[in-house]
């Protein structure tokens, strides 16, 4: 048996989910921009009904949401679209501000603006992966456009204090476009009454269909659209709706925000479990200790051991990663961030628990790391 314990590189789409989105493929097939006839109005109304559903679970409002390919072109969208529109405008400020820990997707998009004109600042993190809010505060300054920061790590699951950032952020008169692809779905999010810009979220981070996520933005605020081609979505994101995508994301959403306390109650259980069953093997040391966290995901490293033998033997009973499924190969940036070593960050374990977990995932997992560990050191 292999466990599947990756459940933050991707999520099973619900089955409840491809049913809903089964019709869409053939049986109802109009491209939803046609308008003149019966079954494009039936499209267009289901993708509408797909924006409320986002903005409902997400304190948005429906009339801002863009649908995307995922959260890569959502934070493509966020971060170009908000520099060149105020470029376009004549604004001064220039600056971008984000974190070491980002994902790639944002990462990558704000080295592209720093060859482009954008100074990019980005803040380090503390030893348990969180921001220091005064270290946060020293790198703004109104010169500075957009600070991007995800709401829940990839890699540790450590949660930013998004609070107490949208309030700096206010402060400094700076655009706030979170990163939600890792919490949309399984931590409360409530993007205006927490004073968010941006949100950018995928689907199959949250058991709906891969290919398909959504940028949702505060209304009025001015974003050059990145895909041009068409007025679709109000010409900020040009090319035809997938419909039976969007159809599923937000009955994935609707479905994950309907579990969510039970599920994270549930995970949360079965993480500690096996967090205090890895620490008694000896050697054992937690990432993004101590700072509040996604309660299904454990990170940890191994000390003593090599990574690639560690991994080379926990593949055929577990699927995990020792980083991001984004940056195959490299060491993780993130546990670099926290002080490991290149050694160190090889050597360590994301699990990323899901619906799907059960008691007998977290023995197997246990089980397969002990041999492994008695095997190498
Ligand atoms: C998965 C992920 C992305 C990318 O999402 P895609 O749907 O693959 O484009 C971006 N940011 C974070 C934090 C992620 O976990």
């Amino acid at each position: 048996m292999l466990a599947y314990l990756d459940h933050h590189a991707t999520t099973p789409c619900d089955p409840a989910v491809v049913a809903a989105m089964a019709p869409w493929w053939s049986e109802h097939c109009a491209n939803p921009a046609s308008r003149l006839y019966r079954p494009a109005l039936e499209a267009a109304a289901a993708v509408e009904r797909a924006r409320d559903q986002l903005a409902r679970v997400l304190g948005s409002s429906a009339e801002t949401v863009i649908f995307t390919s995922g959260a890569t072109e959502a934070n493509n969208l966020a971060i170009k679209g908000v520099c060149e529109a105020a470029m376009a405008a004549g604004k001064p400020r220039r600056r971008l501000v984000s974190l070491v820990s980002e994902h790639r997707a944002v990462l990558d998009p704000l080295a592209y603006l720093g060859r482009h004109g954008f100074p990019v600042s980005l803040v380090p993190i503390q030893p348990d992966g969180l921001v220091d809010l005064a270290q946060l505060e020293a790198a703004l300054g109104d010169d500075v456009l957009l600070l991007s920061v995800m709401a829940a790590n990839n890699e540790i699951g450590v949660l930013q204090p998004l609070a107490a950032i949208a309030a700096l952020c206010q402060r400094w008169g700076v655009l706030l476009h979170v990163d939600a692809a890792q919490a949309a779905g399984h931590i409360p999010l409530a993007m205006n009454a927490m004073g968010i810009d941006l949100l950018s979220l995928s689907g199959h981070k949250f058991y709906g269909p891969k290919g398909v996520g959504a940028l949702l933005v505060r209304p009025r605020l001015q974003l050059a659209a990145q895909l041009h081609g068409g007025v679709q979505q109000d010409g900020r994101r040009a090319g035809t709706l997938p419909v039976p995508l969007v159809v599923g994301l937000g009955e994935a959403l609707l479905g994950a925000e309907a579990d969510r306390e039970e599920r994270t109650g549930r995970l949360g259980g079965l993480r500690d479990q096996l967090w205090e069953d890895l620490r008694k093997l000896g050697g054992v040391e937690l990432n993004g200790a101590g700072a509040p966290r996604l309660a299904h995901n454990l990170n940890v490293t191994v000390k003593g051991v090599d990574g690639n033998q560690l991994h080379r033997l926990l593949r055929s009973q577990l699927a995990v990663s020792s980083g991001s499924a984004c940056s195959q190969g490299s060491p993780s940036h993130v546990l670099a961030a926290l002080g490991r070593s290149r050694a160190e960050a090889a050597a360590s374990i994301r699990f990323g628990l899901g619906r799907s977990s059960g008691a007998e995932e977290i023995t197997l997992a246990t089980a397969a790391v002990g041999a492994a560990v008695r095997e190498l050191r």
